[in-house]
């Protein structure tokens, strides 16, 4: 056995592979680090912090968050295909897997052949918010008030290709009116900003405002799913409220660096398969208006699936918008 992890370990260092990995005995005493490609504090690092929690007790080995952000979530993803391949290093990201090829000219990976596919882990519904300081009651109220002043409101977002600049793009071509946009590095300084009234606008993730939009400290005019979200059921669809078919699902998904050994990548598959089963997870995630994936739609297969699938789906969406950036 010991012969062959030495022929392992230097097998390893010629393809820059982990000995330890590739002889099954991954995960060893080292911390897996979960990249998250927006800033601490916001949706994305939410669930990835409580999916590491989880995780962490089944893979049987720490899993620590790793903030790397900016640009849409493009830096932080380009990240982990630049990682060893040894699962010590994975994405946990969102539908900016699949909106920012089309909208990056200088992408520098590939989402369908640059990742191993770990699965997909939850789906968080956004909702359209204002500063509190807005008075319009409703959405109906809030429409002709936002067109009329769209020349003097601000749409937060989280950057080229996050979750909150394709709601707001969507936003603003349903409603024919175009707002400044103030780019952050995730909804959680956008937040922030969006209570103090420097910015009046933003579409967010459950995950990041359930608690604010509870206490009130902002307003929710609408939720971007087509039917009541169960976690909050008094806040209208956008859809109910005129602006037909208006949708933006976000989807979470983890990935690893393509190469990384099968048996490592069996491993983290196994491990989010319990994780996503685990109760503790689930109601965590049901309270922030979260609903975790299906054991199901927690495989390789499935995400792969969906990455490809949104791909198709968002492409044309952008092209005919004309958004790039370089
Ligand atoms: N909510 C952000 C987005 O708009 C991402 C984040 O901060 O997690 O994509």
């Amino acid at each position: 056995m010991n012969k062959l992890i030495a022929l392992l370990g230097a097998l390893s260092s010629l393809f820059g592979l982990n000995a330890a990995a590739l002889a099954g005995e991954y995960p060893t005493d080292k911390a897996v680090v979960m990249v998250v490609p927006f800033a601490a504090g916001g949706p994305t690092d939410k669930v990835a912090r409580e999916l590491g929690v989880v995780m962490t007790k089944h893979l049987k080995q720490i899993i620590v968050v790793d903030n790397t952000v900016g640009a849409g979530g493009t830096i932080g993803a380009r990240k982990v295909v630049q990682a060893p391949k040894d699962g010590y290093t994975i994405l946990l990201h969102h539908i900016g897997m699949s909106t920012s090829p089309a909208l990056y000219r200088n992408l520098g990976f590939d989402p369908m052949n640059d990742y191993e596919f770990i699965g997909e882990v939850a789906d968080v519904p956004m909702l359209l918010l204002s500063t509190k300081s807005l008075t319009a009651k409703d959405f109906k109220e809030l429409l002709p008030y936002i067109k009329a002043n769209h020349d003097k409101l601000s749409l937060a977002n989280a950057g080229i290709g996050s979750a909150s600049h394709l709601c707001g793009l969507l936003f603003m071509s349903t409603i024919q009116a175009d707002f400044t946009t103030v780019p952050y590095k995730g909804t959680a300084p956008a937040l922030t900003d969006l209570m103090g009234g420097q910015v009046q606008l933003m579409c967010d993730q459950t995950t990041n405002v359930a608690g604010q939009v509870r206490s009130k400290a902002i307003k929710a005019y609408g939720a971007t799913s087509l039917s009541r979200l169960t976690a909050f059921k008094d806040i209208p669809t956008l859809d109910e409220q005129g602006l037909k078919g208006f949708e933006v699902k976000i989807w979470h998904a983890m990935y690893a660096p393509k190469g990384t050994p099968k048996p490592v990548v069996d491993k983290l598959v196994a491990a989010l398969q319990a994780s996503v089963q685990d109760a503790s997870f689930r109601a965590k995630m049901a309270e922030l208006g979260a609903e975790v994936a299906t054991p199901q739609r927690a495989t390789p297969d499935s995400a792969r699936a969906l990455v490809q699938s949104e791909i198709n789906k968002w492409t044309p969406i952008i092209k005919k918008a004309g958004v790039y950036a370089d």
